[in-house]
């Protein structure tokens, strides 16, 4: 029986899932990201695992966190997380499970999976946007995930800063950010990090911070103008932790339909299309990597049973 292998990488852990040609024939688990000979030798030895019992994989995809190199099937030199810089992710599946790996990062993985069985089913053109930790950007155009001579890194594209996201106790000045590359770029002033870090260093000063929900609307929306203006999606799907906060969605929608303006953009009159909560939840990262996977050997892609692996890791990750 073809089946398919597929990682999600994480900062903080590696969702491994298969996905066949069977509807009962599927398995998933979810190891801790450590260092990556520890945490690469789990997934090795679980897929072998699941090839003992159920039949060699026909290929593998891994949705990896950036940022990578593509050509060499790395995660690149540029890394924060410095144990991991230069680490062969493609060669070592390739050489340990004797299947072609495609590599690539994980909101190009999940963009494909929200096209595929989620929000964005039926559509040529999406973005998703994760707003985590970091902030990362998938592109899908035309029906393909965008690659140029590397993957696009909109995360750390420059917005105009607002006028209350100050430095504390120095009225004049600006808050610098919290990118280590690039200080106030969008993750620097967007991500739950960049949230976590304004918050704190309010509080060290006792001193009111600035109100953070109105921060985040106008981030993300100005983030979301630029990627629109760039692309002309016909969906963009925003997902990740800040995105949890309620209320959030529905204040990004309005702001980035003024900032458009409809009479240049029309799809800024239909923003509840335009712009949209997930629909695979957590589930997307890992999803991709089987739809990765599927693109180095397709013909054997099911989507019936792919599409219960999303509700089952959904169901397991909400539990752990
Ligand atoms: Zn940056």
């Amino acid at each position: 029986m073809a089946t398919y292998g597929g990682i999600e990488l994480g900062g903080t852990k590696c969702v491994c899932a298969v996905g066949d040609g069977s509807d009962d024939a599927w398995a998933e688990t979810v190891i801790p990201t450590t260092d990556p000979e520890t945490t690469t030798k789990s997934a090795i030895d679980w897929f072998r695992d699941v090839q003992r019992r159920s039949g060699s994989l026909v290929s593998m995809g891994v949705a990896s966190f950036g940022p990578l190199d593509r050509e060499t099937g790395a995660i690149a030199q540029a890394t924060p997380k410095t144990a991991w810089r230069g680490w062969p992710v493609r060669a070592k599946f390739e050489q340990a499970l004797g299947v072609p790996v495609q590599l690539d990062t994980d909101v190009n993985g999940s963009a494909l999976a929200e096209r595929a069985w989620g929000a964005a089913q039926g559509c040529s053109d999406v973005l998703y946007v994760t707003i985590g930790t970091g902030i990362g950007v998938g592109a899908i155009v035309n029906g393909a995930v965008v690659h140029g001579r590397s993957h696009p890194e909109m995360g750390h594209m420059r917005l105009p800063q607002h006028s209350t996201d100050r430095q504390p106790g120095a009225p004049e000045q600006l808050w610098a950010g919290s990118c280590t590359f690039h200080g106030n770029c969008w993750e620097g002033l967007a991500s739950g990090t960049a949230r976590a870090r304004r918050a704190a260093l309010w509080a060290r000063a006792d001193l009111e911070p600035p109100d953070a929900h109105v921060l985040e609307t106008e981030y993300i929306a100005l983030g979301l103008v630029n990627l629109i203006s760039a692309y002309r999606p016909e969906r963009v799907v925003l997902s990740g932790g800040v995105m949890r906060e309620v209320g959030l969605l529905p204040s990004i929608r309005k702001r980035t339909r003024e900032l458009l303006d409809e009479r240049y953009f029309p799809e800024a009159s239909r923003m509840e299309e335009l712009v949209v909560a997930p629909g695979l939840g957590d589930a997307a990262g890992v999803v991709g990597a089987i739809l990765l996977a599927a693109e180095l050997r397709p013909g054997y892609l099911h989507s019936r049973p792919v599409g219960r692996l999303a509700s089952q890791i959904r169901a397991r990750l909400t539990t752990t």
